[in-house]
């Protein structure tokens, strides 16, 4: 009790010392009530409802915060519920059992809810960036402008003002209803508008994550970014590079599963961010197939999404890399190499050029490599050819990926079918479904003596017999 009224006390004083703000903006608080912005309760998390009684219950401030406001008002299903309150890590540890306190440089603390985790992170400070006089290294920024330190307590008004957009920095008080704004943000929301908080030079200077951020957010929710917060955007792509590349890849990562993975990368693309993030992409949509594969396979991908159904990053990957290896293997075989090795060199020389800008975890290689490689032999229908490549424990993702070619254009639809057909066929229709030698017999005889074509050639590069249907698409 004694020491929930010394922090009520405490926080007080903390909260009359602010200062005039440092900040551009107005910081005005706006209190939005219940009439005005209409949340319901029933789309929150009864687990986020809890802390949040709890936290107050103990004499704290606690608010729901963030990306789960912002969605509330726009209508959609938050994916995720934090919390921000004015207590510090321990007393949130010591209100909660089934919590843990996370994270080193920042820490804040997971409480575990049923199956439900909430994030509990106590308002943050203001660093010194220096981004009200135009920015400038500080002493928590690096030469580069990325904050180096972002581990002070501070005011809610304060972590209001450190946060990336003025949409993302709402603070919801279920008990009152009411919404706490500093920075306009509800007004933004209303206009479906993205903006930065602060100097967007600075912030993104800071934090270069949240270009990729901000496409993310215009995407998956269907706003503009404000010119302001846009124009820097393609000028400081190459920031980019200082990211950690575990970091950057989580952020590519979400910015594909979010649902609107299509509307992402276009998003890239007009703000010539995937010269610095997916550099072979150009060439892809340059290309029409290849174009109409990404747009099929993408499309299909933010279906999969809305349809929660689990979608692999490697396939994706796989996906957005396939043009590159084409082209690559393509021009291998036109100077003369076989066409096995020149698929496995072509597959690992764009895994290196790709690395070199986003590294995509060395995990999914063998997807990537499985998917690819396995496309050459779908075109092999004859003897226990297709048989052994429906046991292959990648058989669904390499089908899947095969389908979206001929979707794209890029092969014939009816080896789709076949194949369709073909795995969910009795054993004697599959027998009888197999497509023979054009001239029986010949196989053998020619075998050694014909020039194997990129359709005819295994992984380990046997030579096959010719489809008598040949397939359109592959070099
Ligand atoms: P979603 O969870 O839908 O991806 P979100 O806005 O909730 O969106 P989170 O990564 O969960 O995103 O972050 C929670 C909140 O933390 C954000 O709403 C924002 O206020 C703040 N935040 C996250 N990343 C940054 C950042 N790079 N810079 C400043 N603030 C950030
Ligand atoms: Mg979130």
């Amino acid at each position: 009790m004694i020491r929930n009224f010394l922090h009520r006390i405490f926080n007080r004083t903390e909260i009359s010392r602010i200062s005039a703000p440092r900040h551009p903006a107005d910081n005005l608080l706006c209190i939005i009530p219940h009439t005005r912005h209409g949340i319901t309760h029933d789309h929150i998390h009864s687990s986020a409802l809890k802390v949040t009684a709890r936290l107050q219950e103990a004499g704290f401030a606690a608010y729901i915060v963030g990306g789960a406001v912002r969605d509330l008002l726009l209508g959609l299903k938050p994916k995720d519920f934090d919390v921000a309150t004015d207590a510090t890590p321990e007393e949130v540890r010591g209100l909660f059992r089934r919590s843990r306190i996370i994270g080193r440089r920042f820490r804040l603390v997971h409480v575990i809810c049923g199956i439900e985790t909430i994030e509990v992170s106590t308002f943050r400070g203001s660093t010194d960036t220096g981004e009200c006089d135009g920015g400038g290294a500080s002493s928590h920024t690096d030469e580069h402008g990325q904050l180096t330190r972002d581990n002070v307590f501070g005011s809610q008004e304060e972590d209001a003002v450190r946060r990336d957009f003025t949409i993302n920095a709402l603070f919801y008080d279920p008990a009152r209803r009411e919404i706490r704004d500093y920075l306009g943000g509800y007004e933004d929301i209303q206009a479906k508008c993205l903006r930065m908080i602060g100097d967007p030079v600075s912030r993104y200077r800071e934090d270069p994550v949240r270009m990729l951020r901000a496409i993310r957010f215009s995407a998956k929710l269907d706003i503009r970014i404000e010119a302001g917060t846009a124009a820097p955007i393609p000028v400081l792509g190459e920031l980019l590079q200082h990211i950690p590349p575990s970091r950057l890849f989580d952020e590519v990562l979400k910015l594909l599963l979010s649902g609107h993975a299509l509307a992402c990368i276009r998003e890239l693309r007009s703000h010539n961010l995937h010269h610095d993030l997916l550099p072979m992409l150009d060439a892809a949509l340059a290309d029409a197939s290849g174009e109409r594969f990404i747009v099929f396979a993408l499309e299909d991908t933010d279906a999969r999404m809305r349809e929660e159904k689990p979608v692999s990053p490697g396939f994706l990957f796989a996906i957005l890399l396939w043009h590159a290896v084409r082209s690559e293997w393509q021009a291998r075989q036109t100077a003369g190499e076989k066409p096995a090795l020149a698929l496995h060199q072509a597959i690992d020389r764009v895994l290196a050029a790709q690395r070199k800008r986003l590294a995509v975890p060395r995990r999914y290689d063998a997807v990537m490599q499985e998917i690819w490689i396995m496309q050459p032999r779908f075109l092999m229908r004859s003897g226990g050819k297709p048989f052994r490549l429906l046991e292959h424990p990648r058989f669904r993702a390499a089908y899947d990926f095969m389908r979206l070619r001929c979707a794209g254009g890029e092969a014939d639809p009816e080896l789709g079918t076949w194949w369709e057909i073909f795995q969910h066929a009795e054993p004697d229709q599959r027998e009888a479904m197999l497509i023979r030698d054009v001239v029986p017999g010949k196989r053998k005889r020619n075998r050694g003596r014909r020039k194997p074509t990129a359709g005819t050639v295994t992984p380990e590069g046997e030579g096959m017999p010719p489809d008598p249907d040949p397939v359109a698409g592959l070099p």
